[in-house]
């Protein structure tokens, strides 16, 4: 039990020691910290003792709630064999049982598994795939890379060169190579001043040209099927993902699914690429791969990708991480993918989104909601500052800081994309708990946001 002087002391420690990521830490230290000491389910305890629903699933990875029996027992029953032990050149087994699992489970075609460590490296892994593809196919010369702007593929340089977020981004630009942007579908705030409903998916379009134009020197094209997720939760029209799938076929372009925040049921299917009977060349996961336990990630690949690589030493994928094929998170990955069958995760799952698809309605009835947007169990509240007007809030109002700030008093973890309120909690959440999740985020909004 924490006594009040070792948690004054842990703050302090907090403080000190700790430099948190994707955190402006002048204005972190200004604030009470939060310090999570146990969590069951979707509730989160703080050192206080105070709970809280997790509103987004420990930042986009939690699937079945957190100390689910199943996955703690295949976890510790792996300690009792072997933590680790290498991939390069050698197998364990529970990385073996995996990777035939993954094949049985994601697109058909897609039919060798390389792990890494996390999202980002899931994506280097395929970058330097589609790279070396070519290079070792007769095609040198294709070595660009296309991505959508406000695509977000992880923190490593590889993945910034295909990232378009300028705030994250912009800074490492001389670092790294920079991928061709394409228009994002962002139907809101659509780049080419067009209506959803009337567009005829003209951002496709935009799509094509920079394939016509350029397809002689392009590897891949990149993106996160469905919905763009630190981009602002931006969730594609439906067809575009088809779209792209036939454009990069037509012009001899390979097709990178980044499925990282996409995978493992959040959008109610397995993986988002199934929505629209999509194939990738090459996939990437994390995140909910191992229910949000342990880092662990995987690249997919096509068996004629692999073939590129197959042959004498110098065709050899050089590439590879300490921890690849981790025991003990392919042992939770195979435990998570087993409570999916058993206890039809993805069935009951669909309920609950059309719950949340009829709470999200409410939200138009706040003054300064613009735009609502819902994939799956995954859900956007764009908030401005005129919604005639669509003006966002002025970024140094940290509008969407100071509502999950509310959320927080009121019972709820939530991480903001700037002034896009994300709901996203593990897809184990019941009815009731998504209820309360979405009042408090609705109260939240209207204290904050009319004040
Ligand atoms: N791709 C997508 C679509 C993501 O959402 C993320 C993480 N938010 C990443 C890649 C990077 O994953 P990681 O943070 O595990 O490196």
């Amino acid at each position: 039990m924490l006594i009040a002087k070792d948690l004054n002391s842990l703050e302090a420690w907090d403080k000190n020691y700790l430099w948190h990521p994707f955190t402006q830490m002048s204005s972190f230290l200004k604030e009470d910290p939060l310090i999570i000491k146990e969590a069951k389910g979707v509730i989160l305890k703080d050192v206080h003792g105070k709970e809280y629903l997790d509103g987004v699933s420990s930042l986009w990875c939690n699937i079945h709630g957190h100390r689910k029996k199943e996955i703690d027992k295949a976890i510790k029953a792996q300690l009792g064999r072997v933590a680790h032990s290498t991939l390069l050149g050698a197998s364990n087994v529970p990385s073996i049982m995996l990777a035939k699992r993954l094949v049985e489970i994601v697109p058909a075609g897609l039919s060798k598994v390389f792990y890494s460590d996390d999202g980002s490296t899931a994506v280097e892994a395929a970058l330097k795939m589609a790279f070396q593809y070519w290079q070792q196919s007769g095609h040198p010369e294709k070595r660009k890379f296309i991505a959508l702007e406000y695509a977000y593929h992880g923190d490593t340089l590889g993945a910034t060169g295909v990232g378009g977020i300028g705030q994250f981004h912009t800074v490492y630009r001389p670092l790294t190579f920079q991928a061709l942007s394409v228009p994002s579908p962002y139907c809101y705030r659509c780049a080419l001043g067009k209506d959803k409903e009337t567009c005829g998916l003209a951002c496709l379009e935009a799509v094509e040209r920079v394939l016509r134009q350029g397809h002689k020197e392009l590897a891949a094209l990149i993106i996160e099927p469905l919905i763009q997720g630190a981009g602002g939760m931006i969730v594609h029209p439906t067809g575009y993902l088809k779209g792209v799938r036939e454009l990069c076929s037509k012009y001899n372009v390979l097709l990178i699914a980044d499925e990282i925040l996409t995978g493992f049921g959040r959008t109610g299917r397995m993986f988002a690429c199934e929505h629209e009977g999509v194939v990738p060349d090459i996939m990437a996961v994390s995140k909910g791969l191992t229910g949000g336990y342990l880092p662990l990630a995987a690249t997919l690949v096509t068996e004629d990708i692999y073939n590129a690589f197959f042959g004498d030493q110098g065709r050899t994928f050089f590439h590879g991480h300490t921890y690849t094929g981790n025991p003990l998170a392919c042992a939770a990955a195979l435990a998570s993918l087993e409570v999916f069958e058993r206890e039809a995760v993805l069935k009951k799952l669909q309920p609950k989104i059309e719950f949340l698809r009829d709470r999200l309605q409410d939200f138009y009835g706040l003054g300064h909601v613009g735009d609502v947007r819902q994939c799956g169990l995954i859900a956007g509240i764009e908030l401005v500052k005129d919604r005639q007007t669509r003006e966002p809030y002025p970024a140094t109002e940290r509008i969407g800081h100071r509502v999950c700030l509310e959320a927080r008093n009121q019972g709820a973890l939530l991480r903001p994309l700037g002034d896009v309120i994300v709901i996203m909690p593990p897809l184990s959440i019941t009815l009731r708990q998504l209820d309360r999740l979405v009042s408090i985020v609705w109260s939240a909004i209207e204290a904050v946001a009319s004040r």
